[in-house]
């Protein structure tokens, strides 16, 4: 007969489990050490090893041969408990043994020595299914708990248990077993067992179980049921889930703003009777994926996938606006919860595609400010084409670039204007820290002059305010939110091509140390100014530009000019 993986592989020993380092540890020190309490709390989410702890803590309290805080497993009485022939441990499910007679019940019995053990101990699964009148009666107990007694309660909802019980139990708190620890654990067992798991099918297990040892195990054996030999195509199939491939040419489907591509998608995964809740919810995980590869600099620690997976992750994180990955997220989630709650599946998938395919029609806050922010750039060049029609016959107005494409942008938003409600309260304005913000008004004739300057400061390598930089934080602002984030509120200077930003956040230089960020920030600057620019830096990496720019002239004739200048004869000798 064929026994489950979860069963045959539950650990026995408090060294066998896995994830909960923090817990098995105190427990073996209390054994150890003699210092035992007389009821244990054990909380955490389903399948990350209560109640097997709960089993292995029965053993150790009463095996006469406990090394090193560790039942023996071979004698008598560890057997007893692991067949479940002792009598003195019982396991009561509390969902379904609820009431106050179950709990007067135990307390009758509890009152009896044992009879081939040194404790009864009672292990109370869900506890917080008990009924007001039997967690009364469950209290007095714990009150006056007798000597030849331990109480295990375990539960996963903590906050419904009463203050009263909690203060009475030494509490316990487990984690969801990491990916990288479970995927272990399951190569290892796989190799006991003599079959082939690939180290990408581990992984793919552990992310979709999310923590719980058992659900793991649970979607291993499906899988030794089909095949030995088990890869992530395999695991994709027995789980009913969308492939890697399904879910990088949604993306980038939705990218391309391809709905025919998305319907076809979806399509081919419903008639592949791949459940569509699941597909929404590796679809948000996919999102999730891009965003974190977006923000920091090794994503690997914090993406759990293939390589190649994370190469395409990397790549359509490198297209993906940040706003337009939170839209993407957000409205996904929107589409799981009504799936969850019975909305067909299938329908509101393609809705939900569709309207990330076509961000016009999508009315979410962030697709709302993403557009609110372009049109507040298109109003702004805008405005400037009107001073340039006024200024025309002064020279070199019609190089700007924004000219042409200004008009351009206005006619392609014209239906937000009836919108102007958000304006005040919800578009952050980036902080005006330059003096010189206000002044272009008054100052028309002289901007168009300092575009040339920018080019000209390129050979002396001269540092210049820039004067526009209130207007880039804007770009940047549509175009990559984090770094508008963490950029908002700084002055900034050029040294030649290169952007010095000055700013107190503690993650300027970490922020523009990831390539995407800088080009965001410098495309941004380029498309302000006119260009010019290659390289954006903190302020705290600039000492080595700046140091070299204070001895771009030599100190020696600098001196002797300062000398000249307030008449003060030098001889050289
Ligand atoms: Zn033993």
């Amino acid at each position: 007969m064929y026994t489950a993986l979860y069963r045959k592989w539950r650990p026995k020993s408090f060294s066998d489990v896995i994830g909960q380092n923090h817990i098995t540890d105190t427990l073996k020190n209390e054994i150890k050490t003699g210092r035992l309490s007389h009821a244990y709390l054990f909380i955490g989410s389903r399948g990350t090893g209560k109640t097997t702890c709960a089993r292995i803590l029965a053993k150790a309290v009463n095996c006469p041969n406990v090394h090193d805080g560790e039942p023996c497993n071979e004698c008598e009485i560890c057997k007893g408990i692991d067949s479940g022939s002792i009598l003195d441990i019982t396991e009561i499910d509390a969902a379904s043994n609820n009431g106050v007679d179950n709990i007067r019940d135990l307390r009758e019995e509890a009152a009896f020595t044992p009879v081939k053990t040194k404790y009864r101990v009672y292990i109370i699964d869900e506890v917080h299914m008990l009924s007001q009148g039997a967690f009364n009666a469950l209290l007095k107990t714990l009150e006056e708990p007798p000597e030849h007694v331990k109480f295990i309660l375990a539960t996963t909802e903590a906050h419904k248990m009463p203050a009263t019980i909690l203060s009475r139990c030494q509490r316990f708190d487990f984690k969801r077993i990491g990916s990288e620890d479970m995927s272990e654990r399951l190569l290892d067992i796989a190799e006991k067992e003599g079959i082939s798991l690939t180290t990408e099918a581990a992984l793919l297990i552990s992310r979709l179980s999310d923590g719980a040892m058992r659900d793991a195990l649970s979607i291993t054996d499906q899988c030794i049921a089909r095949s030995k030999d088990i890869d992530t195509a395999l695991v994709s199939e027995v789980c009913g889930i969308a492939g890697k491939e399904y879910l990088a040419q949604t993306a980038s489907a939705i990218y391309n703003k391809d709905t025919a591509e998305l319907l076809a998608i979806v399509n081919r995964l419903y008639s592949e009777a791949c459940d569509m809740e699941r597909y929404c919810s590796e679809l948000i995980n996919y999102f999730r994926n891009i965003m974190v590869a977006r923000a920091v600099k090794n994503p690997e620690r914090l993406i759990v996938c293939s390589a190649e997976d994370l190469e395409e992750i990397v790549r359509l994180s490198q297209i993906f606006t940040l706003p337009a990955t939170i839209s993407a997220i957000t409205a996904l989630q929107q589409t799981y919860a009504e799936i969850k709650a019975g909305v067909q599946g299938r329908t509101a998938m393609e809705m939900a595609l569709i309207k990330l395919a076509s961000p016009d029609m999508d009315t979410l806050e962030e697709s709302v400010l993403k557009r609110i922010a372009e049109l507040e750039n298109s109003i702004k060049n805008g405005v400037v084409t009107k001073k340039e029609i006024i200024v025309e016959k002064a020279p070199q107005a019609e190089e700007k670039p924004v000219v042409t494409q200004a008009p351009k942008q206005l006619q392609q938003e014209p239906e937000v204007h009836p919108e102007p409600a958000f304006e005040p309260q919800e578009v952050p304005e980036p902080e005006q820290s330059f003096e010189s913000v206000s002044e272009p008004e008054t100052e028309e004739p002289a901007q168009p002059v300092s575009q040339p300057e920018v080019t000209e400061e390129d050979t002396t390598d001269e540092v210049k305010d820039i004067r526009e930089w209130p207007e880039i934080l804007q770009e940047i602002f549509a175009k990559n939110r984090l770094v508008w984030t963490i950029l908002n509120g700084t002055t900034a200077k050029a040294i030649g091509a290169t952007i010095v930003v000055k700013g107190t956040h503690p993650a300027i230089s970490d922020v523009l140390s990831v390539a995407v960020n800088a080009e965001d920030a410098v495309e941004c600057a380029n498309a302000v100014t006119g260009g010019g620019f290659a390289k954006i830096i903190s302020e705290k990496d600039a000492d080595e530009v700046l140091s070299n720019i204070k001895f771009s002239k030599d100190p020696l004739s600098e001196l002797v000019e300062k000398a000249a200048e307030n008449g003060i004869k030098i001889d050289f000798k």
